[in-house]
């Protein structure tokens, strides 16, 4: 019998891992992010926050970087497809190497990657963006290739993951179109 709940519980871990997981980098999927980070901005939302520090510490600010490889489809031409594979799995492993143990990484869909940040506000977000960035032209691995990023936190106009993303979205944009290879801030202040 205790074998058998053993086993039943390693498949369940399976299954979770399949639900949350993206299969080609290994990194949480768009619903293992959206979940994930959904809770910590609950935390950083409810009232007590301040009186009742959850696992140890305190969510006093959650960001959001996301980051899309430049020219991509370019590359995919170029080099072929599974190369274009190798590429997202190198910068899935380079960003999760730059953010704490804590911090969840995500592939939002195609080329795009999402990094939720806790504890950490707009200013950090963007210098760990901005040193991402930087460390990438340093790695060696080829092809070369490049990203952009877009960076929101959380205030008290952006308080959902929604407005966080669409903030941060609105970043990303902004660093496309003034040239790429670039991390750009939300304009978004509190009030
Ligand atoms: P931009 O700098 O504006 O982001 O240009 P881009 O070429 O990166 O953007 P675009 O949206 O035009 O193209 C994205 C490409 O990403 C097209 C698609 O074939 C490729 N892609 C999406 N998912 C995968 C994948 O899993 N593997 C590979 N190799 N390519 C993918
Ligand atoms: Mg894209
Ligand atoms: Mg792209």
């Amino acid at each position: 019998m205790k074998k058998e709940i053993e086993s039943l519980r390693k498949e369940v871990n399976r299954l979770k891992k399949l639900a949350y997981r993206d299969h080609l980098t290994g990194l949480l999927n768009r619903r293992g992010f959206e979940d994930s980070i959904n809770l910590a901005i609950d935390q950083y939302n409810s009232s007590d926050k301040k009186l009742t520090p959850r696992r140890g510490f305190i969510v006093n600010s959650v960001s959001l970087i996301v980051i899309d490889i430049d020219r991509f489809k370019k590359l995919n031409d170029k080099y072929g497809h599974p190369e274009g594979d190798k590429i997202l799995k190198h910068l899935s492993k380079h960003i999760t190497s730059q953010v704490r143990s804590n911090d969840l990484v995500g592939r939002w869909g195609g080329e795009e990657l999402v990094v939720g940040l806790i504890g950490a506000d707009l200013e950090s977000a963007y210098e760990l963006a901005e040193n991402a960035r930087i460390e990438l032209k340093k790695s060696g691995f080829e092809p070369v290739y490049t990203f952009s990023a877009g960076v929101a936190g959380v205030n008290n106009q952006i308080n959902t993951f929604q407005k966080l993303y669409e903030c941060a979205d609105e970043a990303l944009y902004k660093a496309k179109t003034s040239g790429r290879d670039r991390v750009e801030k939300c304009k978004i202040k509190s009030n």
